[in-house]
């Protein structure tokens, strides 16, 4: 190993974020290269889009991020196959659908909303900001309750968690007083109605800078620091191959996708944090082809509707002087139209969902003027109640080695089902919901589940664990079987887990972060 090491990062999310800092701050002569196949859509790199205040740049950042569905921008991302199909239906504004359809697309008719984002900050330029943490069985039982105490608080810290936003809003704390009326008798001490923890800082106007992986990154990108000086940051540049002898990797093969120009770049490490299907194919494009990679995915399932708050419970919990001044509060931030969001958190025995209750003013879908709750003064609330998906050896991707993708990467086909367990707390959670609409207002949009892989919240694909015949990464998120590459991302989660995994996947890399500087840190002189 060299004195100053070279840490090679592939994707620059949050995770791969996590791991640039951390290494680059622990060991002081190490140097970072992160790798991103997408093109860096905002002005600070890895920002959230939603802090983009103008309509036209946010609209602009988002299409650029989506790769094969990037339309007039395709061309410039290096795209190499994938034909635009007309009429073809795009995922989530800043992401595209895996399966889009298109020549090169990922065959996923049984996940069919699975969504990706390739950009500077991945998925996490365009995400909600909800960090809950973990809890009961969704923890990963080979980490002691003290040391991951340590490990999420520090994620927290580099998310900039704020669990304090909205709270003063009085409509946020009559939601909450409705709905613990309905639900706290049954729900455990601590894991009762709440707010929902966010990622973010919130500013003197009372809007929220929103946090992305820039947030993570920290001082690497504030000109003038020493981080800064060592980490280097390669946008439109995908990595293609890991270059290895089975038990130690020497470094990576990158194509520039501006020039189309591959080189080798050695490094004493490499990071894979390319997100829960583009990780285990730069794998296996790799040759490194453990049997569960790929397979044991999971997402947490999610039965919403939306709900007019109703007005006579409502005014009875909140005067006319308190909605005026939080709906002029509000109206100095019309592009950000989330304005409180509550939850009713995960636990055992008898609550094994995680409800997510966002306060707006305007519903999410245009509603006819003659419709009663047209225009209702007091709101609405968006709800979602996720819920587990049991991992199965049977659930994953699949990679090809004869079908290339769009990009030239080993195509894959996802497989896919819910077993009754999965379907019957699927009909219990909804039975909730209905519960909680009633608590709060009139329906107007019935629960409904949403189609597999609309979560966006891609678990398992490369589990960590502590046995390698059901696990590709070791404790310490090292691949099995080599000293030097590690993996980083939702795909590490082997648990059933309910909620929003990007806090739990920070906190599994800080840990992953720590072993490696360990492990790079040069001898001391003599020893
Ligand atoms: P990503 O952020 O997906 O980044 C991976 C990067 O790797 C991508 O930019 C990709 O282009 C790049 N890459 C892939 N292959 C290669 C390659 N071969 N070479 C180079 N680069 C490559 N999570 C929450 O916890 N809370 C939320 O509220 C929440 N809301 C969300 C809302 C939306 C609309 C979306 C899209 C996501 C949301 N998420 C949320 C999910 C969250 O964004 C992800 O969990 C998080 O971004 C994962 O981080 P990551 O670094 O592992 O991967």
């Amino acid at each position: 190993m060299t004195v100053t090491p070279t840490i090679a990062v592939v994707g620059s999310g949050p995770i791969g974020s996590t791991y640039a800092r951390l290494l680059l701050e622990a060991l002081p002569d190490a140097r970072v290269i992160m790798f991103e196949a997408g093109p860096q859509v905002t002005p600070r790199p890895g920002e959230s889009v939603r802090n983009l205040t103008d309509p036209d740049e946010k609209a602009r950042a988002r299409e650029m991020s989506q790769g094969p569905q990037a339309g007039q921008y395709r061309d410039a991302l290096g795209i190499l196959a994938g034909a635009v199909v007309e009429g073809m239906f795009t995922a989530r504004q800043g992401t595209h659908l895996l399966d889009f359809g298109g020549e090169g697309s990922a065959h996923a008719p049984a996940f069919p909303a699975a969504a990706a984002a390739t950009n500077v900050g991945g998925q996490g330029a365009h995400w909600t900001c909800a960090i809950p943490r973990p809890a009961f069985s969704e923890k990963l039982d080979f980490i002691a309750d003290d040391e991951w105490e340590d490990l999420i608080s520090t994620a927290e810290d580099l998310l900039h968690k704020q669990s304090a936003a909205f709270s003063d809003s009085p409509v946020g704390a009559a939601i909450r007083t409705l709905l613990d009326r309905e639900f706290a008798a049954e729900l455990p001490e601590g894991y009762g109605v709440s707010t929902l923890p966010v990622a973010g800082d919130p500013q003197p106007d009372g809007t929220m800078r929103w946090a992305g992986a820039d947030t993570v990154l920290g001082p690497l990108i504030e000109p003038g620091t020493d981080t800064a000086a060592r980490f280097e940051l390669r946008d439109l540049t995908l990595v293609r191959r890991i270059e290895h002898d089975g038990a130690h990797v020497r470094g990576v093969v990158v194509e520039d996708l501006r020039t189309r120009e591959e080189s080798f770049v050695e490094a004493d490490a490499v990071v894979v944090a390319a997100d829960a299907f583009r990780s285990p194919q730069l794998l296996w494009a790799s040759g490194i082809r453990p049997a569960p990679l790929g397979r044991y995915l999971t997402e947490h399932h999610v039965v919403i509707s939306t709900v007019a708050l109703d007005a006579e419970r409502m005014s009875a919990l909140v005067s006319d002087a308190e909605l005026e001044t939080e709906l002029a509060r509000r109206a100095t931030n019309p592009a950000d139209p989330v304005a409180a969001v509550n939850r009713i958190p995960f636990s055992e025995p008898d609550h094994p969902y995680s409800a997510q209750i966002m306060y707006a003013e305007t519903p999410p879908f245009p509603l006819p003027v003659d419709h009663p709750a047209a225009r209702n003064r007091w709101g609405y609330v968006n709800m979602g109640f996720g819920t587990r998906k049991f991992p199965r050896v049977e659930d994953g991707a699949t990679f090809s080695d004869d079908e290339l993708d769009y990009r030239g990467m080993p195509n894959f086909t996802i497989e896919y089902a819910l077993t009754e367990r999965e379907n019957a707390e699927i009909a219990e959670a909804t039975a909730r919901l209905r519960r909680a609409g009633q608590a709060l207002g009139t329906f107007i949009a019935e629960p409904r589940l949403l189609p597999n892989g609309s979560s966006l919240h891609f678990m398992g694909t490369m589990r960590a664990g502590t046995d390698p015949a059901t696990s590709v990464a070791d404790p310490f998120s090292r691949v099995w079987g080599f000293d030097n590459l590690v993996v980083g991302g939702n795909a590490l989660i082997p648990t059933a887990n309910t909620m929003n995994p990007t806090l739990t996947s920070v906190a599994i890399a800080v840990r992953g972060a720590r072993r490696l500087a360990d492990a790079l840190r040069a001898p001391a002189p003599g020893a």
